[in-house]
């Protein structure tokens, strides 16, 4: 079993594919959901003030925004910038030009299409054995 330490409180868990938890994880649940619902309603409404009414910290409103679960509806609402050419976006990191164009470029620089990751897992603690000899004096 992969045990760590939560990223943000700290607690030992089970690793599980996130690098928080199981209880942060549900904590973020929760607070994703009072931030969609309030964003459903008041799709004007900006970070600030969403983060105020739900009370959640405004950093974890833009990564939920950033991670692309949630979508700003309102066009004039313009919480978030593309991270390459600064132009507004309403979900994710980057604008649509941004992301085809990388596309293209990672698609070109990685050629065949190879799995990077091909590092072999070897099986966990394998055991050097030493046989012992006997020698043979003659
Ligand atoms: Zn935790
Ligand atoms: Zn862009």
């Amino acid at each position: 079993m992969d045990v760590r330490n939560c990223s943000r409180c700290g607690k030992i868990y089970a690793y599980n594919g996130f690098n928080i938890c199981p209880e942060c994880r549900r904590e973020d649940e929760e607070d994703f959901k009072k931030v969609k619902e309030y964003i459903d309603e008041n799709p004007k409404a900006n970070v600030a003030e969403v983060s105020e009414k739900v009370e959640v910290d405004s950093k974890k409103i833009i990564e939920f925004l950033r991670q692309g679960r949630l979508e700003i509806r309102e066009e004039s609402n313009l919480i978030l910038s593309c991270e390459k050419c600064g132009a507004p976006i309403r979900t994710g990191r980057f604008c649509e030009k941004c992301t085809v164009k990388m596309e293209r470029e990672f698609k070109r620089s990685i050629g065949g299409g190879r799995d990077p990751r091909t590092i072999q897992n070897g099986s966990a603690m394998e055991r050097i054995r030493v046989t012992d000899r006997h020698r043979n004096d003659n």
